[in-house]
């Protein structure tokens, strides 16, 4: 049987006026299942009986449930949702005293091998569909409801997968989130982070959703990057660069640079010097994110002193920079860290 939720408007009229209903009903069938998020036949209580009885014979609606949740003494849930077929994914709440952030997951596991994150260890299963990207954001905002009282107000495609390898479904929940006959939450509060496909970022800029861009960088030395995350070999800098440039041409907006320092690995003076003049001729701010562990090895220490070095050669040259603190790390909810662990 088919998903609902997977049904353009078109098509859903097409169904409807084949069950001989007039095609408003699809208004109305859309509003229950991406406005309203019914999850179930039943509730769409302004459909006639029958007409519920066609769907319910036609179609079914998939739901992506909550099957365990983990709080951290920071407050930050963890979330392992899982899937209609059984896979699991994680999602994040992240609430601090004046917003509620989800943390949502694009792929199941992650095509990429970036060393220093724990999702890269799990092998991409398969992409996540439009419906389940969704849902992830109904379950954050209902538990940021219950647990801070306030609505869900920031989404960050930061969870497991690169959200630019599920491109057609990312950008389509991307426009369900901010549709005002569905999700309505605004797109400026929608950020998406990529490990940096030049071509994906700049058929991104030009979907013209209006989100936030953030780009992992981690070292602006090639050679240095590509050993850190190796698929990066596939591109240059350059082209990385460039499409950053393009992604500013064309939206207007700002880039996040996601950027940790390791000890042993970018705290030198050449990688300061390095990413002052990645930054040159583009528009970025920089996060520095405090390093998540995720075992042993080489990425096992952050230095925080050259973290300090980075933040000031930064602001003396008028690049805007924060710090990320590590949110939910005693649960493994931290960025880098959501590995299906303890399912
Ligand atoms: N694939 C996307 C989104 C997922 S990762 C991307 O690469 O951007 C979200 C952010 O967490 C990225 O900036 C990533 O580099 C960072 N990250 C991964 N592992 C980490 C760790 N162990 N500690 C801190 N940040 C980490």
């Amino acid at each position: 049987m088919t998903d609902l939720r997977k049904l353009s408007i078109e098509q859903l009229t097409e169904a409807l006026v084949s069950f001989g209903e007039k095609s408003f009903r699809a208004s109305q069938v859309y509003d229950w299942i991406w406005a309203k998020n019914a999850r179930s036949f039943e509730e769409m209580s302004n459909l006639s009986l029958e007409l519920r009885k066609k769907l319910t014979s036609h179609f079914d609606i998939n739901p992506a449930e909550i099957h365990q949740v983990q709080i951290s003494k920071d407050g930050t849930i963890k979330n392992a949702v899982r899937l209609h077929d059984g896979f699991m994914v994680e999602s994040v709440m992240i609430p601090t005293s004046e917003r509620s952030t989800a943390c949502v997951s694009s792929q199941v596991g992650c095509s990429l091998d970036c060393e220093f994150c724990a999702t890269a260890k799990l092998k991409r299963m398969r992409n996540l569909e439009v419906a389940e990207i969704v849902d992830q954001v109904v379950l954050i905002h209902r538990q940021s409801l219950e647990f801070t009282g306030r609505p869900l107000s920031n989404i960050v495609f930061m969870g497991m997968g690169e959200p630019l390898m599920n491109f057609p479904n990312v950008v389509e929940a991307i426009r369900k989130i901010s549709d005002p006959k569905a999700l309505a939450m605004s797109p400026r509060r929608i950020t998406v982070s990529t490990s940096g496909i030049p071509k994906m970022i700049m058929k991104l800029a030009d979907e013209k959703l209006r989100v936030n861009l953030a780009l992992s960088l981690h070292s602006a030395i090639e050679h240095k990057r590509n050993d850190i995350m190796p698929f990066s070999k596939a591109f240059s800098l350059e082209e990385i660069k460039n499409s950053l440039i393009y992604w500013h041409r064309e939206t207007g907006s700002i880039i996040t640079l996601e950027y940790c320092v390791w000890g042993g690995i970018n705290d030198g003076k050449e990688d300061i010097e390095a990413l002052l003049d990645f930054c040159q001729d583009v528009m970025v701010k920089v996060n520095i994110i405090q390093y998540n562990p995720i075992g042993e090895g080489k990425f096992a220490r952050r230095n925080i002193d050259a973290e300090a070095q980075y933040i000031r050669a930064l602001e003396k040259n008028n690049i805007p920079v924060t710090v990320r603190r590590s949110r939910g790390a005693d649960i493994d909810a931290a960025c880098g860290q959501l590995a299906n662990k303890n399912l």
